[in-house]
């Protein structure tokens, strides 16, 4: 075979339109949470891809699934059904509160399903004027038109005007902002259990479940946007099993796949039906490849033992944190749940939650960002202790060239 063409890191400059700025560094393999780039230079990975990698790299489950499938069938369209996006819809299905289930492929697709559908319901009620979404400040639901209309983030939508109107913005985790906003012109409330991108800020149980009584009185359908916190990413399944509050319609992607691109839109019986044949749909959404791979993925975390397992982590990974900050008082907070770790840096390091990425990454450290202030972590549910010491001794190497 001959040798593939030799590519550079400035490459992404010559090449790639230039929404990101990657690292200055080419992963090209992994190995549970381990990943190495180019120059076989080893780096402990707490980015899990941004919360995606929920088996860590390779993890040979996911690997047979797919592998597997790959000799069978890859692509039918949706003119046909399959076998394994039926068992996937089944195990989603039985393990939620969940009737129904849309595939999709990404996170914004979910959410753009779902906003979609809350329309169309509103529609179908036959209350004149009931489209109106409401949504948080600081929120992140995806960057398609819709979903970026309805995060809270005005940087990612601004330049797009004109936007989908009707979407009403209200202060996260102020449930008197969102009675006031809240009525029966309100066809769905979208919020996310943990605000991820938005710094890790988790929702108060009372916030969620005044969403779910107003939604109940004014006939609004409530999304949980659970692209980020679901599949075991919190301890739980889904995020919702540990706040007493069963949405309406719930939004999965990241860690659903493993790595492999998958979403899709959980609801129930009620709302299902107002998507009949026609109104939506997508030419890769259920693919066999994606639903094969999300099956074996999802089976494998959704067990006592892994789901304890992040809990446990989460405990080892804080202790690891706070007795690093007890020394270095870099940190304001360190909050979050399971394995999705934010630290907010205090006010005299505020910004520079980017520039300890950087550094990280020369430590050797997969890390991430949640705004300009919020170093976050989202490893493999699956981490090893180990990994997780190796990691924080890289981080803390990291730090130090903070305190210069
Ligand atoms: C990442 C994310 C999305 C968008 O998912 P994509 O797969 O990037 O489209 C939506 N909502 C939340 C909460 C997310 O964290």
């Amino acid at each position: 075979m001959e040798q593939p063409i030799s590519v550079t890191r400035s490459n992404f400059n010559d090449w790639m339109v230039p929404v990101f700025a990657p690292a200055n560094f080419i992963p090209v393999r992994g190995e549970g949470s381990r990943i190495w780039d180019q120059e076989n230079k080893e780096y402990i990975d707490f980015a899990g891809g941004i919360a995606v990698n929920a088996l860590g790299h390779a993890h040979p489950v996911a690997v047979n699934a797919l592998t597997e499938q790959a000799k069978k069938l890859w692509h039918v369209g949706n003119g046909y059904t399959n076998e394994p996006v039926l068992r996937l819809a089944k195990q989603l299905t039985e393990n939620t509160f969940a009737d129904k289930v849309f595939f999709c492929n990404s996170g914004a697709e979910a959410n753009e399903a779902a906003l979609k559908l809350a329309r169309k319901v509103g529609l179908d009620s036959g209350v004149a004027g009931k489209s109106g979404i409401v949504a948080f400040k600081n929120a992140f639901h995806g960057r398609t038109l819709f979903t970026v209309s309805a995060g809270g983030q005005p940087k990612y939508s601004q330049d797009f005007a004109p936007l989908p109107n009707g979407i009403n913005h209200v202060a996260f985790n102020d449930l008197d902002a969102a009675k006031a906003v809240i009525n029966e012109q309100t066809c769905a409330v979208i919020v996310e259990p943990i605000q991820g991108e938005g710094g890790v800020i988790p929702a108060d149980i009372e916030f969620l479940k005044g969403l779910r009584a107003l939604c109940d009185e004014f006939g609004a359908l409530l999304i949980l946007d659970e692209v980020q916190t679901g599949v075991g990413r919190t301890g739980s399944l889904y995020a919702y099993m540990n706040t007493g509050v069963i949405p309406d319609v719930l939004t999965t992607a990241k860690a659903l796949g493993g790595g492999f691109p998958v979403g899709a839109m959980l609801t129930t019986d009620k709302f299902a039906p107002h998507f009949s044949v026609g109104t939506h749909g997508t030419t890769y959404g259920g693919n066999p490849l994606a639903s094969a791979v999300a099956g074996a993925v999802f089976e494998f975390i959704n067990t006592p033992e892994v789901l304890e397992g992040v809990k446990h982590r989460h405990q080892y990974f804080l202790d690891a944190l706070n007795t690093l900050n007890a020394e270095h008082q870099i940190f304001e907070e360190i909050r979050g749940q399971g394995l999705l770790i934010g630290c907010v840096l205090k006010a005299e390091y505020a910004g520079k939650a980017k520039d300890i990425t950087t550094w990280a990454g020369e430590e050797g450290l997969l890390a991430l960002i949640a705004g300009p202030d919020v170093v976050r972590f989202t490893p493999s549910l699956i981490i090893p202790e180990q990994d997780i010491d190796e990691g924080i001794a890289r981080l803390k190497r990291a730090l130090a060239k903070l305190a210069k």
